[in-house]
């Protein structure tokens, strides 16, 4: 059902000092629920892809760089008021800025690596979740 999913990525430097664990458990204390879950890497191509409303920023270049250095973990969340709620238990795009208690507040190492991604629309959560996931690969009440 639109409005009741997000999709979030576990950004490279997250998952090498093995934050994985502590984030999905956050999330799931949180009370959302995973639809669908990889462990992946993103070419340079998917990546800027994945960006493409930064391109002009100037910070894509980096970015693309960043996001595509390492393994990544990408899950679709399921929760009613999923993108909003979700945006609230990450905290702040600066960690500096994040909120106590907030993912980046907690995981995050800098601006760029911010531990976590968050959709930010609806209409973005299914276009992102469609990104990385196969029909076959999500829940059946997705
Ligand atoms: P995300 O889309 O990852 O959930 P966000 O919506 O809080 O984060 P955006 O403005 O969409 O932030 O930026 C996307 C990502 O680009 C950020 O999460 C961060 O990794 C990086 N970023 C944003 N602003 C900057 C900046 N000024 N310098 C470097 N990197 C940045
Ligand atoms: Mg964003």
């Amino acid at each position: 059902m639109a409005g009741n999913i997000t999709l979030t990525i576990i950004k490279p430097e997250a998952i090498s000092k093995n934050y994985t664990g502590p984030i999905l458990n956050m999330i799931n204390q949180a009370g959302f629920s995973i639809a669908a879950m990889k462990l992946t890497k993103l070419s340079s191509k998917q990546a800027e892809e994945f960006y493409a409303v930064h391109r002009d920023k100037p910070f894509y270049n980096d970015l693309v760089e960043f996001i595509s250095s390492g393994s990544i973990v990408a899950a679709v969340l399921e929760k009613d008021n999923a993108v909003e709620d979700f945006r609230k238990l990450i905290g702040a795009t600066n960690p500096e800025n994040a909120e106590e208690g907030t993912i980046r507040k907690l995981y995050a190492e800098s601006l760029q690596m911010n531990a976590v991604h968050g959709s930010d629309s609806d209409e973005n959560a299914q276009i992102e979740s469609a990104f990385f996931f196969a029909r076959s690969e999500r829940a059946d009440y997705l």
